[in-house]
C-alpha cells in the first residue's frame, strides 16, 4: 500500500536548511506490523507525518494505495487522510471539553455522515476498545490509557486501512502499554496495516517488521520472527 522512493524532506531554519530525511527508500505491504525505531532527532516524526499525508516531502515520490500523493492538492490530502489513515499521537491529542463518544465520533462530521449514524459508530468503536462503560467521560475524567483508548478509537471510525501512530505509548507506564500495544496486535490482526514509532524494544517486539533510522537514513529493515 505504501511505495516510497527517494523521499527527503528539508526545513528551512533562519538562512540555512535542515536536512531530515535524506533518501529514504521504503515498501510497506497491506497488512504489515512496523515498528518504526531510531535515535531522538533521526525523523521518525517527520517520516510518519509524511506517511500520514499531513506534510509533503521535499523531493521524492510517494504511492499511497496506487495515487502518487505528491501530486495531490490539498483537498485531495485532506480526502485521503480521513478515508485511509487513522493517526495516532503520544499526547492523544483529544478535545478537552468532549466527551470521548464525541472525541469519537469527530472524524466522521469531516466525512459526512449523519448525526446517528456518528452516534452508533463511535459506540460501536468505543466498546471494541473497551471503552463501553466511559462514553460520556470527557478526557480528564479518563486514566492514561483510557485517553490513548479514545484516541485509538477515534483514528478506526472511518474504517482506515492503515494506522500510523506516533510513540502510542510514550506518556504510559509499562503495564498499560502493553494493553495498548495489545490492541494494536488486534487492530493488525483484523486487517489493517500498522505502523507505529517507539524507542522500547519490548514495545517493538509486538511488530513483524522493525526498521530503524538513523539521521534522516533507514540504517536497517528486518523481519521480526
Ligand atoms: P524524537 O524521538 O525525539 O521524537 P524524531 O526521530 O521523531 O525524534 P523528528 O521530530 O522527525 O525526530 O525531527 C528530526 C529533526 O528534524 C530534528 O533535528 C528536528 O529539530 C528537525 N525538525 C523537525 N521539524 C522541523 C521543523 N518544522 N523545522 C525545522 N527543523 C525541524
Ligand atoms: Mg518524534
Amino acid at each position: 500500500v505504501i511505495q516510497i522512493k527517494d523521499i527527503t524532506r528539508d526545513f528551512p531554519l533562519g538562512q540555512e536548511t535542515v536536512k531530515v530525511l535524506k533518501g529514504i527508500d521504503l515498501n510497506i505491504k497491506k497488512g504489515d506490523y512496523v515498528a518504526l525505531m531510531g535515535p531522538s532527532g533521526s525523523g521518525k516524526s517527520t517520516l510518519m507525518n509524511l506517511l500520514g499525508c499531513l506534510d509533503t516531502p521535499t523531493s521524492g515520490s510517494y504511492i499511497l494505495s496506487g495515487k502518487d500523493v505528491s501530486k495531490l492538492s490539498d483537498d485531495e490530502l485532506a480526502e485521503i487522510r480521513n478515508k485511509e489513515i487513522g493517526f495516532v499521537f503520544q499526547t492523544f491529542n483529544l478535545l478537552p471539553r468532549t466527551t470521548a463518544l464525541d472525541n469519537v465520533a469527530l472524524p466522521m462530521i469531516y466525512a459526512g455522515k449523519s448525526k446517528s449514524e456518528r452516534e452508533i459508530r463511535a459506540a460501536e468503536v468505543l466498546k471494541n476498545v473497551g471503552l463501553g462503560d466511559r462514553m460520556d467521560h470527557k478526557p480528564n475524567q479518563l486514566s492514561g490509557g483510557q485517553r490513548q483508548r479514545v484516541a485509538v478509537g477515534r483514528a478506526l471510525v472511518n474504517h482506515p486501512s492503515i494506522i500510523l501512530a506516533d510513540e502510542p505509548t510514550g506518556n504510559l507506564d509499562s503495564k498499560t502499554s502493553v494493553e495498548i500495544m495489545n490492541l494494536f496486535d488486534a487492530i493488525h490482526a483484523s486487517g489493517n496495516t500498522v505502523i507505529l514509532v517507539t524507542h522500547e524494544e519490548e514495545i517493538a517486539t509486538h511488530a513483524h517488521r522493525i526498521i530503524r533510522l538513523r539521521d534522516g537514513v533507514i540504517e536497517s529493515d528486518e523481519r521480526n520472527r
